[in-house]
């Protein structure tokens, strides 16, 4: 595999959800796939940080969008804090802020693909 193809960050659809600022429903395989692969590079010593970077800003932004959903589903009371929904929303809307934030992720990417 080219080292191209390989650092290919996962796709989504690419098309929206009507009335949703998501892309439509990813297959949560490809995130999967991603993070087994991560993994298993990350353990060989293989997994670089522009591949990390991609994981950590696909995988958080596919966590935020799956609660999302699953929030909206609950409706209003989703959005109360009785409710497991509520703090797995609150968890996941702080995935893309630590461990360095998603922008500076899209920074080391692009980095990458200019130099
Ligand atoms: C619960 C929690 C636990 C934490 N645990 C740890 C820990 O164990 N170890 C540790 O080291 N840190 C930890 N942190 C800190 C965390 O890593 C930082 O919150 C994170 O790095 C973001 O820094 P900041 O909060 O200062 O935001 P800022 O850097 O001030 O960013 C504010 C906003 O501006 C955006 N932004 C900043 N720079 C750019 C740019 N160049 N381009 C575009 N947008 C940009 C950011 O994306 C963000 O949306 C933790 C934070 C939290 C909330």
């Amino acid at each position: 595999m080219s080292a191209t193809a390989r650092r290919s960050a996962p796709e989504s659809t690419g098309s929206r959800t009507p009335g949703s600022c998501w892309p439509r429903w990813p297959p949560s395989s490809t995130g999967w796939t991603y993070l087994d692969r991560s993994i298993i590079r990350l353990n060989s010593g293989a997994l670089d940080a522009v591949d990390a970077a991609k994981g950590k800003w696909w995988l958080s932004d596919l966590q935020q969008r799956v609660v999302d959903r699953c929030l909206q589903l609950h409706g209003g009371y989703g959005y109360m804090l009785e409710y497991p929904i509520a703090r797995a929303y609150a968890d996941a809307r702080i995935q893309p802020i630590y461990g360095g934030t998603n922008e500076i992720m899209k920074e080391i990417i692009a980095r990458d693909l200019v130099s």
